[in-house]
């Protein structure tokens, strides 16, 4: 008797929305090849050859549910996911964003991969999209040329370009700990960060020493070219209460020795479990990473500071998803083509993984002939491929979720606000359930 063999997926690109698809393909039966070009060829902002490597803060949003990113990931969490288990095994701090220390993250990610038996992966550059299918392109916003020249030439979609930046990295060592506060803008009481505090007179300083310094970000950057979760601070300097209502905002902290408000903070974050590393929160920008030390180190507190990752600006891609996406991941009339992640205008990590478990799932689904499967319509998951896929193309623009989104609570004009989300939520962990229980699957996708 003739054995059957197991159906294939083929996925490109190792970070947090490939290596979430080819999880779940391989976890629902399928053999997966998975493509990932580092070491031998990288992106300006990944330093490891890890799969799933945060190129950004090491922040995952968040945490509670009664927050749209927290909703998110409290869905993913139902569904098993590889990122979710992996950021929860690696957490720094949890008090309200999810922290993780970036390197335990991806280790865990990769040993994950590296131990399934059912997902092979080859250290290779992809450069022409293969005829295989299904396939699932997961190459994010930095995907190299060759292959971002390939997939225009399948899909005929235009690009759109962005700039975004990330923070800086600095030393324990090099800081002063003893005159830093901390606390946090939001609750004075929540000890994950300490803040530097600065006077007019800094904050002033600050800002000239900003507007003077050369930085990677092009001269002639249109401001619709910018995300603005990820907004370099030279580009805020020209209006210093962007700054100050921004990520300088110091909230409800308080000067211990004047009993004043300071005119703005600097806040740092944990980077690791042992707090060797803190990242300048916000700090997001392009500076030349010399120029980085003297201007950061102009912050009191931050005198002397060692920068071990500078922050760094990238032009990133994404393609217009609306224009050409169905809600199951699925390229509408593309055969087994699915695409996820950055590469799709998903803004945040969380997000590129959702796309990544249905875009999995899918490819599995239909080298096994099934229907696709569709999240259920009461989730965050569910509003976010409606948006991906639903949007008006001429505007689209990286998406991140919100509550907004969520379909509407049958007679909800009696709840306040709070008792809506209690509602919404409780809807969504109800429709998770329900669907893990029973994937069935949908009839459009
Ligand atoms: C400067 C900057 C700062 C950011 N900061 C944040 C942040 O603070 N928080 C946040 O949530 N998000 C941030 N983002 C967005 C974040 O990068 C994405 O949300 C997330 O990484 C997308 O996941 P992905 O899997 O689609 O792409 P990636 O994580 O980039 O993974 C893509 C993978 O594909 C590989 N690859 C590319 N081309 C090929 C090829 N041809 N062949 C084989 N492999 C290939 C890459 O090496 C990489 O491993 C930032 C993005 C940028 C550019």
């Amino acid at each position: 008797m003739t054995e059957l063999s197991a159906p294939q997926v083929t996925v490109i690109g190792a970070g947090l929305a490939g290596a979430e698809a080819a999880w779940q393909a391989a976890q629902a039966g399928a053999e997966v090849i998975l493509y990932e070009m580092r070491p031998a060829s990288t992106t300006l902002l990944h330093r490891t050859d890890l799969p799933g490597e945060l190129v950004g803060t090491n922040s995952l949003g968040v945490g509670v549910p009664e927050k749209a990113s927290g909703l998110l990931k409290q869905e993913l969490r139902q569904l098993d996911s590889l990122v979710l288990r992996c950021a929860d095994d690696s957490v720094v701090s949890s008090t309200h964003e999810l922290l993780v220390d970036r390197t335990a993250m991806a280790g865990a990610i990769t040993d994950s991969i590296a131990a399934h038996p059912r997902i092979e992966l080859r250290r290779e550059e992809v450069t022409e999209l293969p005829d295989t299918e299904p396939l699932i392109v997961a190459t994010g916003p930095l995907t190299s040329q060759p292959l971002a020249r390939s997939v225009y030439r399948r899909l005929r979609e235009p690009y759109r370009f962005f700039y975004q930046a990330s923070a800086p990295v600095v030393s324990l060592s090099s800081i002063c700990e003893r005159g830093l506060l901390p606390g946090s803008p939001r609750d004075p009481e929540d000890e994950t960060g300490l803040n530097c505090l600065l006077d007019e007179s800094a904050f002033d300083a600050f800002c000239a020493a900003v507007a003077a310094a050369q930085t990677t970000l092009p001269a002639e950057h249109a401001r619709e070219e910018m995300v603005d979760r990820h907004l370099p601070i030279e580009a805020m300097v020209h209006d210093p209460h962007l700054l100050r209502r921004g990520p300088m905002n110091p909230g409800r902290l308080m000067d211990p020795d004047s009993g004043q408000r300071p005119a703005a903070i600097v806040r740092l974050l944990p980077e690791d479990a042992e707090s060797e590393l803190w990242r300048l929160s916000e700090m997001a920008t392009g500076l030349l990473p010399e120029e980085q030390e003297q201007v950061f180190g102009m912050i009191p507190g931050l005198e002397g500071l060692e920068i071990v990752r500078p922050g760094q600006i990238a032009r990133s891609v994404c393609l217009c998803a609306p224009a050409f996406l169905a809600r199951s991941g699925r390229v509408r009339n593309g055969e087994g083509l699915f695409l996820v992640g950055g590469l799709i205008g998903t803004a945040d990590y969380v997000e590129a993984a959702a796309t990544g478990w249905l875009a999995g799932v899918n490819a599995a689904r239909w080298a096994q002939g099934q229907q696709p499967v569709l999240f259920p319509r009461e989730t965050m998951l569910a509003a976010l491929m409606n948006r991906l896929t639903g949007s008006n193309p001429d505007t689209f623009a990286p998406q991140l979720v919100n509550f907004g989104m969520l379909a509407a609570v049958p007679g909800d004009s009696d709840l306040s606000k709070e008792e809506r989300r209690q509602v919404q939520i409780e809807r969504s962990r109800a429709a998770v359930a329900e669907f893990v229980a029973e994937p069935g699957p949908e009839p459009s996708g």
